[in-house]
């Protein structure tokens, strides 16, 4: 069986950083008000994380982990943009590019519905696509998760195809 280069491919992106007071946070590489952020090595941008994995995953890449190691002084202090960048440039060698993305926050805090409009369009200008193919949406679980207090978790699927 072979599979011709223009077929779209989807991609899985998953993760999930505790968050502590008093931690910035900053969210699709937009810095929010929030009493808690994201604990984690470079920004803790964890739906950049998130993301990047869905792009390399779709691309038959290595994973975040393994391509930006927490101990490899090239990336220490990176903003999480900086992955999704890099990732974007790998794409371009294997000749893909992203068609689509969808994301899911599931937090408590930040009430992501305010910041949405904005994170959305970062992501739009990181992927290189119009608006309509990037979407965003909150999810708090209304009490409903201690996890989901302590925590924001991200999960994002993207579609790629071929570039030309
Ligand atoms: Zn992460």
């Amino acid at each position: 069986m072979s599979l011709a280069p223009q077929h779209p491919r989807v991609g899985l992106g998953w993760d999930r950083h505790a968050v502590a007071a008093g931690r910035p946070c900053t969210l699709a590489g937009i810095p929010l008000q929030c009493s808690v952020g994201p604990v984690g090595h470079s920004d803790g941008d964890v739906l950049l994380h998130a993301l990047t994995d869905a792009l390399l995953g779709a691309a038959g890449l290595d994973d975040l982990g393994t391509l930006f190691p927490n101990d490899d002084p090239q990336w220490s202090g990176a903003a999480s943009s900086d992955f999704v960048v890099h990732a974007m440039k790998l794409l371009q060698q294997e000749n893909l590019r992203p068609l689509s993305a969808d994301l899911v926050v599931i937090c408590e805090q930040p009430r992501i519905g305010q910041h949405r409009a904005q994170m959305r369009n970062r992501l739009a200008e990181l992927l290189e696509l119009p608006l309509d193919r990037v979407n965003l949406k909150g999810k708090s679980t209304e009490g409903g998760s201690e996890a989901a207090a302590s925590a924001i978790e991200v999960q994002a699927v993207v579609l790629l195809g071929a570039l030309g």
